[in-house]
């Protein structure tokens, strides 16, 4: 899908995966489970994204909009604490897909966690925030959130290789961490940028860290490396739109140079 507009798309997901019931904004999800990233979370894997990443590990419901079930904000903090209660996690997450499509289900999400002692990560790929001010400043105003922002890929040339999106759309993600700074955010620990380095060389790698440094130094201290998890469906993505990884992980953990 060359070209494509991720603002545009969130409009037309968000009508696929949310729904308004009695003044409730309800969201597809298609699973929720615990697990060991972050030393122990809980998760919530929501349904529909506005990227079309080539090496999705989720694509089978971020790149759709009619799947899983509709969970109101309340259901959805039910079994998120559930989960984190009786494994004794810190952590609790929403992932799968785009979770800041439906705005309205987050914040209510994120206002029912805020009395818990629970913390919220956010993965995003930060578009959304990038692109609107006034969103980002609403989640800052929370206490117990990080925002981890996933960029995909270094440059926007490989942005526009990887998501499909058009590369305009790139700088939306450094824009999603200097609104979330600008609005209160400790950079390095509340905000914190993730990238997904499996189809970038080197001296892209320096001028992203570069560029990262020119909105905080602290950000390019401690980036959040991503590489491709060959599962099986995610190899059949990869072919599907013959991309190569340089390097990726076996789904045990073993790292494969593939050039
Ligand atoms: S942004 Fe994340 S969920 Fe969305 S398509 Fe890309 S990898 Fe998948």
């Amino acid at each position: 899908m060359p070209g494509l507009d991720p603002i545009r798309l969130s409009e037309i997901v968000y009508r696929g995966i949310a729904r308004i019931r009695d003044g409730v904004e309800e969201r597809r999800y298609y699973r929720f489970r615990g697990g060991r990233w972050y030393g122990g979370i809980a998760t919530g894997d929501v349904v529909g994204c506005n990227l079309r990443c080539k090496f999705c590990w989720s694509w089978r419901y971020s790149f759709y909009m009619d799947k899983g079930f509709y969970q109101t904000p309340y259901q959805v903090y039910e079994k998120l604490t559930r989960i984190a209660f009786r494994r004794r996690y810190r952590y609790v997450r929403l992932s799968g897909g785009e979770p800041t499509i439906s705005r309205r289900h987050l914040i209510q999400l994120l206002e029912l966690l805020d009395n818990t002692r629970l913390i919220f990560i956010l993965e995003t790929n930060g578009i959304l925030l990038g692109y609107d001010r006034g969103y980002a400043e609403e989640l800052a105003g929370f206490r117990k959130i990080a925002v981890r922002v996933s960029f995909k890929g270094t440059t926007p040339e490989e942005f526009e290789k990887l998501t499909g999106a058009k590369k305009e759309f790139y700088q939306y993600q450094f824009k999603a961490l200097e609104n979330l700074i600008d609005a209160g955010l400790r950079p390095g620990e509340q905000v914190y940028p993730a990238v997904m380095l499996s189809f970038s060389p080197e001296e892209n790698i320096r001028g992203f860290l570069d560029r990262l440094r020119e909105i905080h130094p602290v950000l390019a201290e401690d980036i959040d490396p991503e590489y491709v998890i060959l599962y099986k469906h995610v190899v059949r993505l990869l072919k599907m739109n013959k991309l190569k990884p340089r390097m990726a992980y076996t789904p045990d953990g073993i790292p494969e140079f593939m050039i």
